[in-house]
């Protein structure tokens, strides 16, 4: 971030003097024209021929295009100016941004074909989530991607219906969330009642006129009066107050506008939830926690060409040192071998034994002698087959 602000100092310096520069050339060359124009005027005013200019006029002449030399003179050197700040900009990128980050990425990483249709494929997913349909098709067609009909087919009717919603309108969503009512209830989702909680507050909105319409509407809140029976209370009383206005009475909250901003998360939440996908776009989340770990994976590589242990790191499916990305990355649960304190993996998986505690595989084949192995943790003695792998 600070590295950003560093660079944006020197682009609004850039700004400034292109600014000035402007204004400068601007007021130069209208004060030029208003002397050219003078100049002329006088010539004609004075009636005088070209072969009969007299030394007075050849003098004004010659003062003005001195003054034009000048001023053209004036502005290319200013703009000259520019081009020293316009380097610097590129000077401060490359200060403070390593531009050399290949060298922490496993050479070969995207040289297969088969490696590099799946990054074809999970951009393509990403545009597709984020309603960019055309940039989605043009990429297929570039890259040679067949995406499935199935697949984009959810994205498509996603993005509809946010769209809208971020109109205010919530008929396509109401159907969808009607058509999947069961399925949306199975996943304890308030998605339909806020739907029709929004649309009846959007007819409260209309004033008086409304009111029959609103009571007719209230029936859709009958199969949720079990589980929001409060809700649906106050948008009932709200109702006494419909001549005088919602905006004006107590209940006036029901009026505030970020319930769009909110109704659209939750559709997305809950829509994804429904199709089995993710929130936020993987490429995205694997883009994000690239540039969290970038800068320490730098630095642990600056460290170890410096003590000059190279090859240290070996690139094969592993990171020298632990990245902490923080609780938003935390997609699973991880366990730590109490006995060799690392993390367990693919290889050496955490394994039940059978007084139930839990080591990892490694330290089950260490503390494992003569075919027997007692717990570290109560000193019960049994037979290391038992153990079973854990999968979290
Ligand atoms: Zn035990």
């Amino acid at each position: 971030m600070e590295q950003c602000a560093c660079v944006e100092r020197e682009l609004e310096k850039v700004l400034h003097r292109f600014v000035m520069y402007g204004h400068l050339s601007e007021e130069s060359l209208d004060e030029l024209l208003r002397y050219v124009s003078e100049l002329r005027g006088q010539l004609v005013n004075s009636g005088l021929k070209d072969s009969d200019l007299d030394g007075q006029f050849s003098q004004a002449m010659g003062r003005c295009c001195k003054n034009i030399k000048d001023t053209v003179q004036r502005l290319a050197s200013s703009h000259k100016d520019i081009h020293g700040s316009v380097s610097k900009v590129g000077k401060a990128i490359d200060r403070n941004f390593d531009a050399e980050v290949s060298a922490v990425v496993a050479e070969n990483m995207w040289e297969s074909r088969e490696r590099q249709k799946c990054l074809s494929e999970s951009i393509v997913e990403h545009l597709y989530r984020q309603g960019m349909l055309s940039v989605a098709e043009d990429l297929c067609q570039e890259s040679g991607v067949v995406i499935d009909r199935s697949m984009k087919q959810p994205f498509l009717e996603l993005n509809r219906i946010l769209e809208a919603l971020r109109m205010q309108d919530l008929r396509p969503a109401l159907e969808w969330a009607i058509a999947n009512r069961q399925r949306l209830l199975d996943l304890n989702s308030t998605l339909e009642f806020k739907l029709h909680r929004l649309y009846f507050i959007s007819l409260l909105n209309g004033g008086i006129g409304n009111q029959v319409e609103a009571l007719r509407y209230a029936r859709h809140f009958q199969p949720f009066a079990a589980h929001h029976q409060r809700d649906i209370q106050i948008l009932m009383g709200s109702l006494v107050y419909l001549r005088h206005g919602i905006e004006n009475s107590p209940y006036r909250n029901l009026l505030e506008t970020n319930q769009w901003t909110e109704i659209c998360n939750i559709f997305t939440r809950d829509a994804c939830a429904l199709l089995g996908l993710s929130v936020e776009s993987p490429l995205s989340v694997s883009f994000a926690s690239g540039c969290m770990a970038l800068p320490v994976l730098m630095n642990i590589k600056q460290v170890i060409e410096q003590r000059q242990c190279t090859g240290v790191w070996t690139h094969k499916d592993e990171l020298p040192i632990e990245v902490d990305l923080g609780k938003k990355c935390w997609y699973h649960s991880v366990f730590a071998c109490p006995i060799l304190r690392q993390q367990t993996s693919e290889t050496n998986p955490p394994m039940k034994l059978l007084c139930g505690h839990v080591i990892s595989r490694d330290a089950l084949n260490k503390l494992m002698s003569a075919g027997k192995l007692k717990c570290p943790y109560c000193p019960m003695e049994q037979n290391p087959s038992d153990a079973k792998r854990i999968i979290f």
